[in-house]
């Protein structure tokens, strides 16, 4: 039933059933069925007449009809009526149809009146309400919440207005019965968590009776979506660690300890500590790592993932890391080279402008295993790249690459796939970690390296902008330097790219050479003169790096102290919070100014004012989730795993954390959801595949 096609509901035909399919994806009764209301009209009760404040918001009321005037003349004539109840008198105003409604209704009776509050020189009316005579009789008629749902304009001109579709899904359910849609949860589940059976859900949910049934309705619908999530995850992540035999890297050797005792600038953190003691673990269990590291903005992930790299090689491995921009890998490559000394590893860099004999010499040595450790873009997985004997792949920054960029690296390992250390610099709130990296295991650095001072943060307009430029004088006269960051959005890019270079072009009058030099760095510019520009400033041969978000993610220059953003308000939240990790990296005071114009949207308000009360990543990842909602959190966009039909990440962590429990505790009893009460999760599961195969494979 629920895959016949939409035009054969009564009450749809072809031309309808087209404009659903174009207008809303609707194709089947399925599709429709899953067309949630986005709201509703409590019908359930009266308000007040003193209750109506907010415009656009409707109303039902009951009062008496005091007067009925005809007003003004032509095309401004109207009829108004004015309702009084014990708390108010409000008007009710008809532009059409007058003397028809002038007709029907009587001054003195009661009457039920419900619509939208308009609000006109300062006083809230109702103009063209729906209006009955109020009566034992309909007073007493079931009032319900109505759904309300999306429609479009060329739906409404069919006739599919909300009103349309709330008759549409109407006659749906009446021809469905509780076999079209079976429960899919045990019935122990459902009564264990007070869960509304399926059935009743799908009707509750279109037509619920009161608040309370609608709440049962969405806790029972969230739950299922939800639970079903985590329950395929985690039988992922419990197949993967039964059918993949990971290498086993049994010693921790050579390389590891002379790098550990002779190499390692600095003692490790407790939290870096406790993090390669889990990575060392897992590199030694003969299980496949999928293994994700969360930390701030350095917390020191790279000499973390450095160390695992050692492990792999002192078993007779290569390893690799992959990072999502040239300027991130070169500067990886740099600093692991630079750590590793005279060690004795073989590193190499790969990314696109490695070309031609350089590039067949480096592929050469890494088929023939003269290669180490393979540091590079995502040109890493190009089918020409061939390991000699792959054992561990590191990807940093790894909300950039998609997730087909992440299933090439499981081919390149020699025979198995490697083990994978995902690498975030951009904490996630937890529950869109257990979506999103619900099959990995997650390890937490939660600790700066010592002697680190928080970066203070300032938010200021352009009438400060004289202080600021002192405040720059100032830093760079103590041998600091100062970066300056413009927005660079590929929509505004042609505007974005001149108000980069005119702010370039200011700077370079208050900031004259031969004193001060500025670097500058875009994503226009080739590579090679990219890289020239950032070299000299993290030599510190300029003061002044004026960049876009190229500079984002990972660039590491200790001696910059301050960080610049120019109209602040036009970037994320996480983007803001990476920007500003670029800064506080040495063991001098860091400042992040905030540049924006005065005006401000609430929103961007919020994310300035959170950006300046805390540096605390996770905190701000959950106000971010909470502003933009997960379909907008970095990263995720290109993942179909958090495109919810009623859950909602940001709303539901409670939900989703009792649903990855419960599936948790059912597959530690019954891995194979073998036993009978289990039937139908499985049939649920096999039912729903299809739609669950693009991310069932990846790491
Ligand atoms: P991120 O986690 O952002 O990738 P990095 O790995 O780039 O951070 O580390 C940031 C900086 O901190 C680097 O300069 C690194 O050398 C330094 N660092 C890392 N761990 C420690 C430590 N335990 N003590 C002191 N400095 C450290
Ligand atoms: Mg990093």
């Amino acid at each position: 039933m629920l895959d016949t096609a939409i035009e054969y509901l009564k009450g749809v035909g072809p031309q309808r059933g087209e404009a659903l399919k174009r207008e809303l994806g609707i194709y089947t009764f399925g599709d429709l069925l899953l067309h949630f209301p986005f709201r509703y009209i409590d019908r359930t009760r009266f308000q007040y007449i003193r209750e109506v404040r907010q415009e656009g918001e409707t109303y039902q009321l009951k009062g008496v009809l005091r007067r009925l005037d005809t007003i003004g003349e032509g095309r401004s004539k109207r009829l108004v009526g004015l309702l009084r109840d014990e708390t108010g008198a409000l008007e009710l105003v008809w532009f059409q149809g007058l003397s028809w409604i002038e007709r029907s209704l009587t001054i003195g009776k009661s009457y039920i009146v419900y619509g939208r509050a308009s609000l006109f020189n300062g006083r809230f009316n109702i103009a063209h309400p729906e209006i009955e005579e109020f009566t034992a009789e309909s007073g007493q008629t079931p009032r319900t919440f109505e759904p309300v749902y999306p429609s479009s304009d060329k739906l409404a001109q069919k006739g599919l207005d909300a009103r349309g579709l709330r008759r549409l899904m109407r006659s749906l359910l009446d021809l469905l019965t509780p076999a079209d849609l079976p429960e899919n949860l045990p019935d122990s589940l459902l009564s264990a968590y007070r869960l509304m059976p399926r059935w009743e859900a799908f009707q509750k949910i279109h037509f619920p009776e009161n608040q309370r049934e609608l709440e049962a309705a969405r806790r029972r619908l969230k739950f299922e979506e939800l639970f079903f999530l985590q329950l395929r995850l985690l039988q992922i992540q419990r197949r993967r660690k039964d059918s993949y035999q990971g290498f086993v890297f049994e010693r921790v050797g050579e390389y590891f300890h002379r790098f550990y005792r002779e190499k390692l600038p600095f003692e490790l953190t407790n939290a870096q500590k406790r993090v390669v003691r889990e990575i060392r673990a897992d590199l030694g269990s003969g299980i496949q790592m999928n293994r994700l590291i969360q930390g701030d903005v350095g917390s020191g992930k790279t000499v973390v993932a450095l160390l695992a790299m050692l492990i792999a090689i002192d078993n007779g491995f290569q390893a690799c890391l992959m990072a999502p921009t040239e300027i991130l890998a070169q500067q990886h490559y740099n600093t692991i080279k630079g750590l590793l000394g005279d060690l004795g590893v073989q590193v190499g860099f790969l990314s696109g402008v490695v070309k031609g004999k350089a590039r067949r010499a480096l592929l050469e040595a890494l088929t023939r295993g003269a290669m180490h450790i393979l540091i590079g873009t995502h040109a890493l997985i190009e089918e020409s790249v061939k390991f000699h004997r792959l054992g561990l792949a590191v990807i940093d920054e790894q909300h950039r690459f998609g997730v087909e960029q992440r299933a090439a690296l499981w081919a390149k390992g020699a025979g198995r796939p490697p083990h994978i250390l995902v690498m975030t610099a951009t904490p996630i709130p937890r529950t869109l970690a257990m979506t999103l990296y619900g099959d990995l295991d997650v390890s937490i650095i939660d600790e700066l390296p010592p002697g680190r001072k928080p970066v203070k943060t300032l938010h200021f307009t352009e009438q400060h902008r004289l202080r600021v430029q002192g405040f720059m004088r100032e830093q760079i006269a103590q041998g600091r330097q100062v970066y300056v960051v413009y927005p660079m959005i590929e929509e505004t890019e042609k505007s974005d790219l001149l108000n980069l270079m005119s702010g370039y072009e200011a700077l370079s009058r208050d900031f004259p050479p031969p004193q001060y030099q500025i670097s500058i760095v875009h994503g226009k510019m080739k590579p090679a003169d990219k890289e020239f520009e950032m070299q000299r400033f993290a030599r510190g041969e300029t003061h002044i790096m004026v960049a876009t978000t190229v500079i984002e993610v990972g660039v590491n220059v200790p001696n910059a102290t301050v960080m610049i953003i120019e109209n602040a308000e036009r970037f994320g939240l996480s983007q803001l919070h990476q920007l500003r990790g670029r800064v506080g990296r040495g063991s001098d005071q860091s400042y992040c100014i905030l540049m924006t114009s005065h005006k401000l949207s609430a929103d961007a308000r919020e994310r300035l004012q959170t950006l300046v009360r805390t540096n605390n990543g996770f905190e701000i990842a959950e106000a971010d989730l909470r502003l933009r909602g997960p379909g907008n959190i970095e990263g995720t966009q290109q993942s179909g795993m958090i495109r919810f039909l009623i859950a909602d990440l940001a709303q539901d962590g409670p939900i989703l954390v009792a649903a990855r429990e419960i599936a948790q505790r059912i597959l530690e009893a019954d891995p194979e959801l073998k036993a009978p009460e289990h039937r139908r999760l499985c049939e649920h599961l096999a039912a729903t595949s299809k739609e669950a195969r693009l991310w069932s494979r990846i790491s």
